[in-house]
């Protein structure tokens, strides 16, 4: 890892999922929720006990989560095909389709500080042969990044130019959006992170784009209050600047998913790799958990 990125060793919370996905950390109960997605489980750490615990089964293939003002948990449903709401354990979908066809399988998701959620919608969970999901038709013909506006019900695409847009995550003014697309080679792409000039709820235009190399996709991404980016990257977690210089990384024994900061204090780094949940600790914090709480205050 890069000088004063993380302090001390990586540790390994539990193991016993098949692909664990969608860590977030939840402000509440000061635990971290993730999905384990071929069990079609929740599954929730309490750090404070050191065990891992089901929270929800038979939960239509969660996928990405992430915290709204309000502490509850928005989360994507590969079998539900929609973006939806857990708040206390009580789930209500918020949007599952665009022009009257249905979504492709929501996959990861973030909130906007003005409440508008933007979530990528891959066919991962619909794909022929997957275990993430119902095998289904792509109805709308595309795999776009959206834009949704709970208040008013209205859900605009704004990005349609990349193949499987993945993992994103916003720059700490909201200035740019990070997003993955884990299409890869095989689909004529690159694996690859695009950053979006972001201006009145729009992409106006692509700016810097990182490419990665076979083996090494950008699942999830989180970005820090200092602006880096924190990335899955295959067998590791990645540290970029803003300009997409790498800074460190930290090698993990199994391939990533994607991870989420949390802790009382928001500085420890929770990673969610193929059947186990690790923690590290870093030096920062995460710049969409900032914005939240000082909404909250
Ligand atoms: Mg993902």
């Amino acid at each position: 890892m890069g000088v004063g990125l993380t302090t001390g060793q990586l540790e390994r919370l539990f193991t016993g999922s098949v692909w664990a996905e969608g860590p977030v950390w939840v402000l509440s109960s000061q635990t971290v929720r993730w999905s384990d997605i071929p069990n079609d489980r929740i599954l929730e750490f309490d750090p404070a006990t050191g065990k891992t615990g089901e929270y929800a089964v038979g939960v239509q293939f969660t996928n990405g989560r992430t915290l709204d003002a309000d502490g509850s948990v928005v989360q994507c449903s590969h079998g539900r095909r929609r973006v939806e709401r857990d708040r206390q354990g009580t789930v209500t979908g918020l949007v599952d389709s665009f022009q009257g066809r249905r979504l492709n399988s929501p996959n990861d998701v973030v909130i906007a500080r003005d409440s508008s959620i933007w979530f990528t919608d891959p066919p991962y969970g619909i794909l022929p042969g997957t275990k993430e999901g119902p095998e289904g038709e792509q109805e709308y013909g595309g795999c776009y990044v959206f834009r949704f506006e709970p208040a008013s019900g209205t859900l605009t695409p704004v990005i349609t130019d990349l193949v499987y847009p993945n993992g994103l995550a916003f720059a700490p003014e909201e200035s740019v959006l990070y997003v993955a697309d884990t299409a890869g080679p095989g689909r004529g792409v690159p694996l690859r992170i695009a950053a979006y000039d972001v201006r009145d709820g729009a992409c106006d235009s692509r700016g810097p784009v990182l490419e990665l190399e076979e083996g090494h996709a950008a699942d999830g991404l989180r970005v820090d209050v200092q602006g880096r980016i924190w990335t899955s990257a295959g067998p590791a977690v990645r540290v970029y600047s803003p300009s997409f210089e790498l800074l460190g990384a930290v090698a993990v024994p199994e391939r990533v998913s994607n991870l989420c900061f949390g802790g009382p204090d928001g500085q420890e780094l929770y990673i969610t790799a193929t059947t186990s949940l690790y923690r590290i600790r870093t030096t920062t914090r995460d710049a969409a958990a900032s914005n939240h709480q000082a909404t909250n205050n």
